[in-house]
Formats: C-alpha cells, structure tokens, sequence
C-alpha cells in the first residue's frame, strides 16, 4: 500500500513503525475471510482492510480521531486472527495498538463511555478491588434481568463462588519436588486469581511436581494489557515496568529459565514488551524478559506428563484462545499435552474464530461477544465433550456462562491426570485412571 508521510511526520517512532505496517498490506482481504467483527457485522469498516484504511486516514492526516474511526476500532477484538491469515506479514497488531493510543490522546469520548473505561482501570487489574466488585456483582446477580447492555454484562462474569485469597499466590518460593531441574517465575495475574484461584494452585503443583522451583516474585501485578488495549500507554508501561524489574532482579540473582504464563492474553503482551518499551530506559531488560517467558503449554514437556499420567478416560474439546493460536503462534503444544495426558481431544468447528471474550470486550461491546460466545458455544457442544479445556482465563469465563458443560485451564485437567485433585468443576463421578 502507497503511504505519503511527510518527513517530520516520520520522525515520531510510533508513525515510522505504522507506516512500515501500512506499505505492507497489498489490500488482498485474505484477512476479512477470518475476522470475527467482520464475520458478525459484514461491514468493510469491521474487517481487518477496513480498519487499515480508517487507521491510515487517521494518521496522515495528522487529525483527531473521528466518531467513525473509533467506533470501527472500538469493534476490534484485537484477536490477532488476521495477522495469522495475512500472507504479507502485516503486523497488524502494533498498527492497531498505535492507532488506539492516538485515539486516547485525540479523541474525547462520551461520558458513559470515559466513565466505563475508567471504572475497569481502576478495578480489574487489582485483585483486591476486583474480587470487592465482583462479591458486589454475585449480590447483585439475582436482578440481572433488570440490568440491561453493558452494566448486565459485568454482572454475567461474577462466577458463583468467590474464595478469599489464595495464599499460593503470595511472594515466595514453591520448592521443586524430588531433583531439581530448574527454576521459573510465575506471573500470577490479577483477575484470573480471584476468578479462579485453582488456576494458579494446579500451575504450582504441576512445576514443581516435574521438579521446578516456582518463584512468586515480589513486586509483580498486572501484565499492562487491559490499559494497553484501551490506548493508556502510561498505565501499561508503569505495569510493564513493575513486573520487568521483579523479573530482572531474579534473572541477576538466582536465575531463571523461563517466566512462565499461564493467561494467554497476559502471555502475548508480555512476549511484546521488549517492543512496547523499545524507546525506552528500560529497553534491554524488557527484551531479556519477553525472551525468555514461555506459555506454560509451551514450557511443559509431553514426555514427562505421558510417564506420570493416570490415564484419565475423558473426551475434551480443546478450545484455542486467540491470544495463544493467532497471538503466541502457539496451537499444537497444548493438544499434545492433553493427548500426552491420555485426553481424547477433538477440536470444535470454526476453531480460528474469538469467542468473544477478548480481554475487556465482553465488557465494552456485550452485543457482538454474546453473537460469538453462542457460535462458539455451538460448535464445541457439538463435538459432545465432557469438558472443555481452554488457555486464557477470558475465554474460560466467557464459555462458561454460555454451556454446561464444565470448561476449565488446560493446567487443571493435566494437574489431576498427573496425581493432583480433582478439579471442583468436574462432577464427581469423573474418575481418573
Ligand atoms: S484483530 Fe480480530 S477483530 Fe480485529 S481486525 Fe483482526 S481479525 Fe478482525
Ligand atoms: S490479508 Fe494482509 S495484505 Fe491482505 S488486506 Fe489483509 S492485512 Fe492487507
């Protein structure tokens, strides 16, 4: 694609980095053929091609975001399954994260909207705020009829017990059992531990069972990706930084082998943060950070899961979050564990497509989610699994108000089939081995 950037214009790190970007793209729409906004809306300006165009409008022209441009970018999942079908490598998303920041700087929104936005910043990377809104939202659930669109959307995720903190997630070390064969950090989160605290539990005791110390580092909170996507650079870089500095000081001190990620979506943005904080004082480490951080389905190896396994005698849908297939490129390693695991596993139609959850959408755009939880609900129902096995606690929650049947983190079912409980969501009389 032809840009016309001025010179001066090009001399801002973030414009020279979209215009790459732009001249990229050859207006194929090999990307329409996959998006989720576009397969929902049918709109060119919902399609990956579209979103270009407005972007690039935006940008040479120097103006201020337009109600347009944000409305269409606002529909972005930021799924990412373009950049996985685009054959010209477009990198669309440090175009839309670009594109997104200069709307936050130039465009004021309305004040329902300033006033949503500001709430979820405030609340959802705290796990102590978060787990008081969503005590909050459990009281408030009997009423959900009464609540209409955005607002009855957050009520939808309060899940049906909230537990008090789990202490697992605490500074410490988790020592490794039996010899020791290494040493990772975990990024314990912040809505997925109050969510579901066992996430975490079966991580550890997983690690440390296939004889890894597991470091819960001081310092560490949200990965910066729910502010990232909605344009507050400041906000994702103060987390950035905060978790880079915790790693560093372990990656000086003891050592480790990985930072290790069991959120997709956390994974993908701390796989970037050597990017995000390019221009910056912090640049190298961030680099050594984001080099050596590995998705837990990455990091695991199916050998040692297969020679522990109890063989539980289950069918599974595995469900690939995007942040993990079209974000990380990591799709077989997690099949390949649960199949290690003794897992039947089938994979549902239509396996490339968001389920709608996408960090902060479900949230800010409950219409277009709920039409893809229901395709998405549809397909895995269909393969008639006894659970469903997921990577990215947004995805989990996001199925799990659409089915029965029980969706859990793919470290769940591998924790139990390798000697660890019994996960809570699976009815009892699931035996295994
Ligand atoms: S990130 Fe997802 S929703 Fe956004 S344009 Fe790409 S495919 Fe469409
Ligand atoms: S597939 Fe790639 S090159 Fe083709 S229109 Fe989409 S972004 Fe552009």
């Amino acid at each position: 694609m032809q840009t016309n950037f001025t010179a001066e214009q090009l001399e801002d790190p973030g414009t020279a980095r979209a215009n790459e970007i732009l001249r990229k793209c050859v207006h194929c729409g090999f990307c329409t053929a996959t998006c989720p906004s576009y397969a929902v809306l049918g709109d060119e300006l919902d399609s990956p091609r579209g979103r270009i165009y407005l972007i690039k409008d935006m940008l040479e022209n120097d103006r201020p975001a337009d109600e347009k441009t944000v409305k269409h970018i606002d529909r972005c999942l930021s799924c990412l399954a373009c950049m996985t079908t685009c054959p010209s490598g477009v990198h669309y998303m440090h175009l839309v994260d670009h594109a997104r920041d200069h709307i936050e700087k130039t465009y004021t929104r309305p004040w329902h909207d300033r006033a949503l936005r500001w709430m979820l910043r405030q609340i959802l990377p705290y796990p102590g705020r978060f787990r008081v809104a969503m005590m909050g939202a459990k009281l408030a659930k009997p009423f959900r009829p009464l609540v209409p669109g955005k607002l009855g959307a957050m009520l939808d995720i309060a899940p049906p017990r909230i537990e008090a903190p789990a202490r697992h997630d605490d500074p410490q070390v988790h020592p490794a059992e039996g010899p020791r064969k290494g040493r990772v950090a975990l990024m314990t989160g912040c809505a997925q531990r109050v969510l579901d605290a066992e996430i975490n539990g079966a991580t550890i005791r997983l690690l440390t069972r296939l004889g890894h110390d597991v470091v819960i580092s001081e310092g560490i909170g949200c990965c910066g990706a729910l502010t990232h996507h909605m344009g507050k650079t400041t906000d994702s870089h103060a987390s950035a930084e905060a978790n880079i500095r915790a790693w560093t000081r372990e990656m000086d001190g003891e050592g480790l082998d990985a930072v290790i990620i069991n959120t997709s979506g956390c994974g993908t943005t701390v796989k970037d943060y050597g990017y995000m904080l390019r221009h910056t004082a912090m640049a190298e480490d961030a680099a050594r950070v984001s080099a050596i951080t590995r998705d837990i389905s990455e990091f695991l190896d199916p050998e040692a899961i297969a020679s522990r396994t109890r063989k539980p005698q289950m069918k599974i849908a595995y469900h690939a979050a995007c942040s993990l297939q079209h974000g990380q490129k990591v799709t077989q390693a997690p099949k390949k564990l649960l199949k290690a695991a003794g897992f039947a596993v089938v994979e549902p139609a239509e396996s490339h497509l968001c389920c709608g959850s996408a960090g902060t959408y479900n949230l800010l755009q409950p219409k277009i989610a709920t039409e893809l939880k229901h395709r998405k609900v549809g397909h895995i129902e269909a393969t008639r699994p006894e659970a469903v096995a997921a990577g990215n606690i947004g995805c989990i929650m996001q199925i799990g108000t659409g089915t029965d049947i029980p969706v859990l983190h793919t470290v769940q079912m591998l924790d139990w089939a390798t000697g660890g409980p019994r996960p809570a969501k699976l009815p009892e009389a699931v035996a295994a081995g």
